[in-house]
């Protein structure tokens, strides 16, 4: 069988070392071992969150705990933003709808980012807003949302908390979540943590959990009290996924060995830059301007008089190589380049070639090689700065 080059916006590949860890000999989470396990590996993610608050740990998809995070702060009919670029913010919508939450929505179109001004005129009329939610790295669109500033806007402009729905670029994506003011950061392990589906992290500030503290929500599975309480034994209040976390250790290991989570967020953006110049040298045009573009997922226009659903089964039967297609009302028009967690310069070279291979077998008209010379030429760059 040839190997599946999946290049999704997750699930992504998992390491070998990870795959290995994973299948270490099961132990009960109400053990020593599994307390050293759990202390160790929360502590050791902290940077990759930018906090020093602890870190939850769900045994969920990001789902689960996107929910969490809205129920455990907001109660039904209390108000609230979401701002929306795409297809998550749109799910993020309805769980707060389906929760009972009045939704201020501040919709952008799709391949657009929300501005600092943006946001700042959504606010003025707005008075008692709970909290603003923003998914920081729209899956849909490839659109890196700009949370920094728009934390800043949040704690300028209200008294809401600012929830951040990270799921599909933590792990690959810069996120300093103390210094920039969110209070609740969210991700799933399924993206660029390198994991299976299946654990889902949040991390919490102080003022979270003063609201947290004085919310009283009805939910058991996702209280996040009780994930509090347990997890400052080093435990979880039920079975967590344990396999996963013994993975976690590894993803752990294998950023302290790309020499700590600042080089591994360099290489995500060394490999958006390679991608998009190699599109950019195709010509063919890129969903999202340089400006906010993702550095885990490129969402890349439909080539010229090309059917896309064709062409992407043809990489697939023929390369083995696996894009996965548009969301909403993009399907048919962009495919989506998933360039993150297990992924290198050398993939990205690697799904480069095959993409110009797959354009000569649909005579699209190219210069052949140019696409792999200008990722190339981004990489040989960045060997230079160093
Ligand atoms: N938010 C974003 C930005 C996502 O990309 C996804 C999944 O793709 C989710 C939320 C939902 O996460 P899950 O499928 O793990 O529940």
């Amino acid at each position: 069988m040839y190997p599946n080059i999946l290049r999704h916006p997750g699930p992504t590949p998992i390491p070998k070392r990870v795959q290995l860890a994973m299948a270490q000999d099961m132990i009960s989470h109400r053990t020593e071992e599994f307390v050293r396990l759990f202390q160790d590996t929360t502590q050791r993610v902290k940077p990759i969150f930018g906090t020093k608050q602890d870190i939850l740990l769900l045994p969920s998809g990001g789902t689960a705990a996107l929910e969490a995070a809205a129920i455990n702060t907001v109660s039904p009919g209390e108000e609230i933003v979401v701002i929306t670029v795409g297809a998550f913010g749109d799910y993020f919508v309805s769980i707060c709808e389906k929760n009972g939450f009045i939704v201020h929505k501040l919709e952008k179109n799709w391949g657009e980012a929300c501005t600092e001004e943006d946001l700042m005129e959504f606010l003025k009329p707005l008075s008692n807003i709970k909290a603003v939610f923003a998914t920081y790295n729209e899956t849909s669109t490839g659109i890196l949302n700009p949370v920094d500033k728009l934390a800043d806007i949040v704690r300028t402009y209200t008294d809401a908390l600012f929830i951040v729905d990270g799921v599909s670029c933590i792990g690959g994506a810069v996120a300093e979540m103390d210094q920039w003011g969110i209070d609740i950061l969210v991700t799933g392990s399924q993206k660029a943590m390198m994991l299976p589906p299946g654990l889902a992290f949040l991390a919490i500030s102080e003022r979270a959990w003063t609201v947290i503290e004085a919310n009283h929500t009805p939910a058991f599975y996702l209280n996040l009290l009780s994930y509090r309480d347990w997890a400052a034994k080093g435990m979880t209040p039920n079975t967590p996924s344990i396999s996963l976390i013994m993975g976690l250790s590894a993803v752990c290991d294998l950023i302290d060995e790309e020499g700590g989570f600042s080089k591994t967020a360099q290489r995500h953006e060394l490999m958006k830059n390679m991608v998009r110049e190699a599109m950019k040298a195709l010509s063919i045009d890129l969903l999202t301007n340089d400006e906010h573009a993702s550095p885990t997922i490129t969402a890349i226009r439909t080539p010229d008089g090309l059917d896309l659903s064709s062409f992407l089964s043809h990489l697939k039967q023929k390369y083995h190589l696996d894009f996965a297609g548009g969301l909403g009302h993009l399907q048919g028009k962009i495919f989506r380049f998933g360039h993150m967690g297990f992924c290198f310069p050398s993939d990205i070279l690697q799904a480069v070639s095959l993409i110009e291979a797959g354009l000569q077998d649909f005579s699209y008209l190219f210069e052949p090689g140019s696409a792999v010379k200008s990722a190339q030429n981004v990489f040989l760059n960045s060997l230079r700065k160093r």
